[in-house]
């Protein structure tokens, strides 16, 4: 009877004990929301030995067992048993493919990596190796999306369609092969050259000074409308009160991870089909809550317009990271490098195997087709003191002789591909611009284009727009296409 008691009494102290230390952990962790972030936590909460994806549902809140905490929005409540819709076997997949081209990578032996990245640091085989032509069969499950579509994207079921420009019929294919070159077999002369900026990473007090100054209204299109850039937003130390005041200019904000979390091959190796969603979707999600939290009545970026994505590090998460963009109705990835000399337009990836190896390089490039566009990043060479070392985002490279050699760089660059209306991507991060000269290199590079009448400086998707829908230079100042 006593040891009954005593048993009893000890059993109500432990439950206690538990008790207690649960509402610690959680009073800490809503503290820290409140005081650094609305709705997003960074740090690690209950536990971080799990490596398979965790949610602890408070609030408005959820928290990984990776240590982020994704924002709990609406539609996004799946059960752990039922990971989106998505069949578990292709995390399966991915890994055995992963494994396999490893295999053969090491059997053939990695070639000297000729490429330097240093703001995008990460390890990517460069030997070229075919890939399985295997057909996979797609699942039949098409579940749920917790977000709305939007119409130019992934949606497009119709395979071509009809349109006027100038005086003829275009038709148009909506799936868009590598090496398409210019569509509609437009001349050199009527077709545009367009020019893309993107910046990667948070929208801080220090970076958006650059961008005020370069996309002020005195630099405009040939059809008057002002130039405008993309921005892979990633969460931290992102200002969105700063985020939204460029949307409203008419940037474009794409999805950019919500951690950027390290090291780079986790993506590539590590991050599950979850994770990606959970990153990718998850940061979309955010960057509109977030927004709207900033800017109260003006409303935040609206879903449906973050149609992009850029992998952090630029490491692919093979078909895992492509087939959730396309079910999730994103438009466009530009995460893959291009290391040839000929610069190549975006393409649609409903036949990778004809990029893999030519274009994309990489054991985590996708091999299923999927109804997504991909904005190849063309890699920049350095054409002084005799150098051919490409890279892949402008800050990789780092002229000598300031605002002069920055200026040399880029019209160089420029040049490759405006001798067959190439599009032109400045892919990069505002640290280039702390280096002595290279800022004003750039405003001085923007006028210099513009002066030529025929470049247009446009977001990603306006250019996907546009490929779609190809316009000659006189239609698109007539009906003032870049505003
Ligand atoms: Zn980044």
């Amino acid at each position: 009877m006593m040891a009954s008691s005593t048993r009893q009494l000890l059993l109500i102290v432990c439950f206690q004990l538990i008790i207690a230390a649960d509402s610690w952990i959680i009073e800490d962790i809503s503290t820290k929301s409140r005081l650094n972030r609305p709705n997003v936590v960074l740090g690690r909460s209950l536990s971080s030995e799990r490596s398979t994806p965790y949610y602890e549902e408070r609030n408005d809140l959820k928290y990984t067992m990776s240590g982020i905490a994704l924002p709990q929005v609406a539609g996004h409540r799946e059960r752990q048993t039922q990971i989106h819709g998505i069949p578990v076997e292709n995390q399966e997949k991915h890994d055995r493919r992963a494994k396999i081209n490893s295999r053969r990578i090491e059997k053939r032996g990695r070639p000297a990596a000729k490429h330097t990245r240093p703001a995008e640091k990460h390890s990517r085989p460069t030997e070229k190796h075919s890939r399985p032509a295997e057909k996979h069969s797609r699942p039949a499950e098409r579940h749920s999306r917790p977000t709305e579509r939007h119409s130019s994207s992934s949606a497009d079921s119709k395979k071509s369609s009809v349109v006027n420009y100038a005086d003829k019929e275009c038709v148009v294919q909506k799936v868009f092969p590598v090496n398409s070159g210019i569509p509609c077999n437009l001349t050199t002369t009527q077709t545009p050259m367009f020019v893309y900026f993107s910046f990667d990473d948070a929208i801080t007090p220090w970076n958006i000074r650059f961008y005020r100054q370069l996309f002020s209204d005195e630099h405009r299109n040939p059809d008057g409308c002002p130039i405008r850039a993309t921005f892979f937003n990633s969460h931290h130390n992102t200002q969105y009160g700063l985020l939204q005041e460029l949307w409203q200019l008419k940037h474009e904000v794409a999805s950019h991870s919500i951690s950027h979390r390290g090291p780079s091959t986790w993506w590539s190796i590590n991050a599950t089909q979850q994770d990606w969603y959970d990153e990718i979707v998850g940061q979309r999600d955010n960057i509109h809550r977030q927004t709207a939290a900033a800017a109260g009545s003006r409303g935040g970026i609206p879903i449906a317009e973050i149609q992009g994505m850029r992998a952090p590090f630029l490491a692919l998460g093979g078909d895992l990271q492509f087939g959730m963009l396309e079910r999730n109705g994103f438009l466009y990835d530009s995460s893959i490098p291009n290391n040839n000399n000929h610069p190549s337009w975006p393409f649609t990836l409903h036949e990778p195997s004809a990029m893999n190896g030519p274009i994309c390089r990489s054991p985590y490039c996708p091999v299923e087709p999927h109804n997504v566009w991909e904005v190849v990043m063309n890699v920049y060479f350095m054409n002084e003191s005799g150098s051919v070392t490409p890279c892949s985002m402008i800050d990789g490279c780092r002229p000598r002789n300031g605002r002069l050699g920055a200026l040399r760089f880029l019209r160089a660059n420029f040049q490759r591909h405006y001798d067959d209306k190439v599009p032109f991507g400045i892919n990069m991060h505002a640290a280039w611009f702390a280096f002595e000269g290279y800022l004003d290199a750039m405003n001085s590079f923007i006028g210099e284009m513009l002066e030529r009448n025929d470049v247009y400086i446009v977001p990603i998707r306006k250019l996907i727009e546009w490929i779609k829908h190809p316009l000659t230079i006189s239609k698109m100042n007539e009906i003032r296409f870049s505003c």
